[in-house]
C-alpha cells in the first residue's frame, strides 16, 4: 500500500473530523476526485458526486474549489506535483548525466504511475487539456520541466542540437509508452518493461550519437561507454545510495596529479625495496591492527558509501582487508628465490624482485577489501602502489592510505588518485607504471589490457562472471539453499563470483524451490545501518535500473517469478536504490537473465537431469570466474569440479574466499590471481643469476 492510499483510506474510515485544517480537507477532496475520475470518468465526476463520496455538502466543495474546473485543476496539479517530487528524489540520487536522464524516465514511468487509479485519472485529464485553460497550464509546466531536465543533462553528453532533439524524442516516447499502456488497461506494458524499452532506446541513440561525434573528431570517453562521453568531469559527487544524501565532493585527478604521484612513488620505492621483508611485514602487521581497531568506524563509512548492510561490512569488509595485510605481512619475510646446482663449475640462483611502481584500479562492490587485496601483496613484495578506487566508492581507500602512513609506511608508497575511467586510463598508459591490477567489468579489462600493451605492462584482471552453482539430488538441501542465498543475495547480489545460475537436479527441484522461496521471503531488506538488515541498497540509481531492466526481460522471456521482482519503495526505502531479492524458476539457458551478469539480487534456477548434461550447460558461457557443487557423493564432487571451467570452486559451500586460497578467473573472467602465494608471483619478477666457480673457457 502506498502513502497515497493510506491517506485516502484513513480519510474514508475516520470521516472528516471537524477540527481538521483546511489543507487536510482540500487534500481529502482532491483524493476523492481522483478516485471518482478513475471510477466514473470525467463526465461522471461532478461536484455533487465528489460531495457525496466525501460525505460533505456540494456547497463545501464549491467553497474550496469554486467549480468543477477548479477542482479538476487542483487534482491535476497534485498528480503532476507527485511526478515532480518523485523526479527530484531520483535526481538527487543520480551521480552522472546519464543517471539523471534515467531518473527522469523512471520518475515518469515508475510503478506509482502504472496503477489503474492514477493512470485512468491522468487519461481523463489529458482528454480535457485542450479545452480547459487551467489544465493546459499544469500540463505545459509539467512538460517544460521534463524537457528542460532532459536537455540540460543530455547537453553534458552530446552537442546542443542533438541534445534538444533527443530530449524531445525521449519525452514523446515516455508519453507514447504511457498512453499505450493506459489504453490497454496496463496489459501492453508494465512499469519495468516500459522503462526497459526507454532505456534501450536512450542507450542506442547515445551510442550512435557518441560514435558519430568520434567520427566527427570529438573524443570519446575512455572505455567508450554510452553516457560516458567526454565532457568536463572535474569532480565526483559521492552519494549514499540508500538515502540519496551527498557524502562528499572530491576533485578528479588529471595528468599532472598522476605524474606527480608516479614521481613520488618512484622516489620512495627503491629504499622500501631495500628493506628486509621482515621490516616491510611489520608495517603491514601494524596497519592490520589499526584496521581492526577501526573496524566499526570503517564499516560504517563503507555502508554509507555502498549501501551494504552494516552486519556485512562489520563482519567481512574490514576484517577481510586486515586478514590480507596480516597474511602478506607474514609472507614478506619468506620471499625468496631458488638455488640451482649447475655442477662443480657454477651455480645459479634466482632473485624475486619487485616490479617497481604498480597500480591498482578498483570496482565499487568491495572498495576497502579490494584496496587491501591489491596493496598488501604489492607492498609486501617491495613495490609502491598507486590506487584508483571506483568513482562511486572513493572514500575508504583514502582511510587505508592514512592507516598505512600511521603504521609507518613511508610517504609515496601507497597513494590514492581519484577519478573516473579517464584517471584509470592515465595509470594504464603511464610509462612509469609496471603493472596494473584491475577489478572490474570484462569490457574494462579488455580496454586496460589494450592500453597496457603500449608499455608492455603486466596485468592482473579480476573481471565479471555468471557462475554455475550445481545442486545434485543427493545434496543436503538446506545447505544447498544456504549456498544459493549466500551466492546470490550477499551484498545485494553485487559480488563477482556469485552463483547466479543455480542448476538443480530434477528429483529435488520442487523441494529446493519451496525451501528457497520461504527463506528468501523472510529476508530483511532495509536501512543498511540497522544491524538487523540483511539486504541493503544497490550501488546507484543507474545500476538499479540495469537490474530492474533485466528482471523485466526475465519476465518477458518467460521465466517464472517465484519471489521479489521489483524495486522497494515503502517508506524511507523510496529514497534509495532497493530491489527485492528475486528468484526466477523455469529458466532456460538462452534467457538474458541466465546469460548476462546482472550484479544484483537476482537468482535464476534451472533444472537438469544428468551429470554429463549439467557440466556441458554450466560451461556454456564466456565467463569462468567461479563454480560450486553441492553433493554428498565425494567422488562425484571432485569429478565434476575437475571438469568445470572456472578459476575458483567450492564443494558444499559458496562464496567463501579465505585469503590463503588464490582467487581469480579463466576465460573472459580474468587473468592472474589475487590472494594466496600465487599473488606474490604477480607482484615480483625473477632475476636469474649465473655464478661461475671456475675460469672462463673461451674459444677465441
Ligand atoms: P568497471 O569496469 O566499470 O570499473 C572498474 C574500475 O575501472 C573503476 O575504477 C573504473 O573507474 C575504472 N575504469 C573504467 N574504465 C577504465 C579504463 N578504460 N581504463 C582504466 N580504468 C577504467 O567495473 P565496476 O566498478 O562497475 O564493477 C563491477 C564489475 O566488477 C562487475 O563486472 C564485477 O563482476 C567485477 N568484479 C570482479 C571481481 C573479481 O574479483 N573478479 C570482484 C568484484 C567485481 P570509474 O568507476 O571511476 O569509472
Amino acid at each position: 500500500m502506498n502513502t497515497r492510499s493510506i491517506t485516502r483510506d484513513s480519510a474514508h474510515r475516520n470521516g472528516t473530523p471537524r477540527d481538521e485544517g483546511e489543507d487536510a480537507r482540500r487534500a481529502q477532496l482532491i483524493e476523492v476526485t481522483i478516485d471518482s475520475l478513475a471510477e466514473v470518468g470525467f463526465v461522471g465526476t461532478t461536484l455533487a458526486e465528489i460531495a457525496g463520496r466525501a460525505g460533505v455538502s456540494p456547497g463545501l466543495v464549491a467553497h474550496y474549489f469554486g467549480d468543477k474546473d477548479g477542482l479538476l485543476e487542483a487534482a491535476f496539479r497534485k498528480l503532476a506535483r507527485e511526478v515532480a517530487t518523485n523526479a527530484r528524489e531520483r535526481l538527487a540520487l543520480a551521480r552522472t548525466p546519464r543517471a539523471r536522464v534515467q531518473a527522469v524516465i523512471d520518475a515518469n514511468l515508475g510503478p506509482e504511475n502504472f496503477d489503474k487509479r492514477t493512470g485512468t485519472s491522468w487519461l481523463a485529464f489529458w482528454g480535457q487539456v485542450l479545452h480547459l485553460e487551467g489544465l493546459r497550464r499544469v500540463q505545459t509546466a509539467y512538460q517544460k520541466r521534463m524537457l528542460s531536465n532532459l536537455r540540460s543533462d543530455l547537453r553534458r553528453m552530446i552537442p546542443g542540437e542533438a541534445a534538444r532533439s533527443l530530449a524531445a524524442m525521449i519525452a514523446a516516447m515516455i508519453d507514447g509508452v504511457w498512453l499505450r499502456a493506459a489504453l490497454s488497461e496496463w496489459q501492453e506494458a508494465d512499469s519495468e518493461s516500459a522503462r526497459a524499452l526507454l532505456t534501450a532506446f536512450v542507450e542506442g541513440r547515445l551510442r550512435e550519437l557518441t560514435r558519430s561525434q568520434a567520427v566527427d573528431g570529438a573524443e570519446l570517453a575512455p572505455g567508450g561507454a554510452p553516457g560516458r562521453a567526454a565532457h568536463a568531469r572535474d569532480s565526483i559527487r559521492v552519494i549514499n545510495p540508500a538515502t540519496g544524501e551527498e557524502l562528499a565532493e572530491l576533485a578528479v585527478d588529471g595528468p599532472a596529479q598522476v605524474d606527480a604521484a608516479v614521481a613520488r612513488a618512484r622516489a620512495a620505492q627503491k629504499s622500501w625495496a631495500s628493506m628486509t621483508g621482515a621490516e616491510r611485514g611489520r608495517v603491514l602487521q601494524r596497519a592490520a591492527r589499526l584496521l581492526r581497531e577501526r573496524n566499526d568506524e570503517l564499516a560504517e563509512l563503507e555502508t554509507h558509501n555502498t549501501g551494504k548492510p552494516i552486519q556485512e561490512t562489520r563482519a567481512v569488509d574490514v576484517v577481510s582487508g586486515a586478514e590480507c595485510l596480516e597474511y602478506y605481512g607474514g609472507l614478506a619475510a619468506g620471499l625468496a628465490g631458488e638455488y640451482l646446482d649447475l655442477g662443480p663449475k657454477a651455480f645459479g640462483y634466482t632473485r624475486r624482485e619487485p616490479l617497481g611502481v604498480v597500480a591498482g584500479i578498483g570496482a565499487w562492490n568491495y572498495p576497502l577489501q579490494i584496496a587491501c587485496w591489491k596493496s598488501a601483496p604489492a607492498l609486501a613484495c617491495g613495490n609502491a602502489m598507486i590506487f584508483k578506487p571506483a568513482e562511486l566508492t572513493p572514500l575508504t581507500a583514502v582511510k587505508l592510505s592514512e592507516i598505512y602512513r600511521e603504521a609507518g609506511l613511508p610517504e609515496g608508497l601507497f597513494q590514492v588518485v581519484q577519478g573516473y575511467g579517464e584517471t584509470g586510463r592515465l595509470l594504464t598508459r603511464h610509462p612509469g607504471i609496471r603493472k596494473i591490477s584491475l577489478t572490474g567489468e570484462v569490457s574494462t579489462g579488455k580496454a586496460v589490457m589494450a592500453d597496457a600493451a603500449s608499455t608492455l605492462k603486466q596485468v592482473t584482471l579480476e573481471l565479471g562472471g555468471k557462475s554455475p552453482l550445481i545442486v545434485f539430488g543427493d545434496a543436503n538441501l538446506d545447505d544447498a539453499v544456504s549456498g544459493a542465498l549466500l551466492g546470490n543475495f550477499y551484498s545485494a547480489g553485487e559480488v563477482c563470483s556469485n552463483g547466479t545460475r543455480v542448476f538443480v537436479q530434477r528429483s529435488v527441484r520442487g523441494e529446493f524451490i519451496e525451501r528457497l522461496r520461504a527463506r528468501t521471503v523472510a529476508m530483511r531488506v532495509g536501512d543498511p545501518l540497522d544491524p538487523a538488515t540483511q539486504v541493503g541498497a544497490l550501488i546507484s540509481a543507474e545500476h538499479m535500473q540495469k537490474v530492474l531492466g533485466l528482471i523485466a526481460r526475465g519476465r518477458a522471456q518467460g521465466a517464472r517469478l517465484i519471489v521479489g521482482g521489483s524495486r522497494l519503495t515503502v517508506g524511507a526505502l523510496g529514497r534509495g536504490c532497493f530491489v527485492a531479492p528475486t528468484v526466477f524458476d523455469a529458466c532456460h539457458d538462452d534467457m538474458d537473465i541466465v546469460r548476462q551478469e546482472i550484479f544484483g539480487p537476482v537468482m535464476s534456477v534451472l533444472e537438469f537431469e544428468s551429470e554429463a548434461e549439467v557440466i556441458v550447460r554450466a560451461n556454456a558461457t564466456e565467463f569462468g570466474l567461479a563454480a560450486g557443487v553441492f553433493t554428498n557423493d565425494l567422488t562425484r564432487a571432485h569429478r565434476v569440479i575437475a571438469q568445470l571451467e572456472a578459476g575458483t570452486c567450492w564443494i558444499n559451500h559458496y562464496n567463501i574466499t579465505p585469503i590463503e586460497l588464490p582467487f581469480g578467473g579463466v576465460k573472459l573472467s580474468g587473468l592472474g590471481r589475487e590472494n594466496g602465494r600465487a599473488a606474490l608471483e604477480h607482484y615480483t619478477q625473477l632475476k636469474s643469476v649465473y655464478v661461475a666457480m671456475a675460469g672462463v673457457e673461451a674459444p677465441y
